[in-house]
């Protein structure tokens, strides 16, 4: 799966002006889950948390196009647990 052709998404990177990118979801002890895009899959086993720059993992979500400025990143899970635990626990 990983090795498909990735052709026709390629041309679509290029014909829309977009920026390459590859879609990181990263686990960081302290902030939780995130969703980052950056320009280039990292070549170490752990990545540095784009929010606090400790150790986190990540895992390679996917290639895409985007036309922000990389990297770009945003909080998932932690945020959502946290709105969860407001209605739970008032
Ligand atoms: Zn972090």
């Amino acid at each position: 799966m990983l090795h498909q052709p990735m052709t026709a998404l390629s041309d679509a990177v290029v014909n829309n002006s977009l920026t390459r990118c590859y879609y990181l979801h990263i686990t960081c002890f302290a902030c939780g889950e995130l969703r980052a895009a950056v320009s280039e899959i990292p070549t170490t086993r752990f990545f540095a948390c784009p929010r606090c720059q400790g150790e986190a993992e990540y895992r390679i979500m996917g290639q895409g196009g985007t036309l922000k400025a990389l990297p770009f990143w945003e909080r998932l899970v932690s945020d959502q647990y946290a709105a969860f635990w407001k209605t739970v626990n008032h």
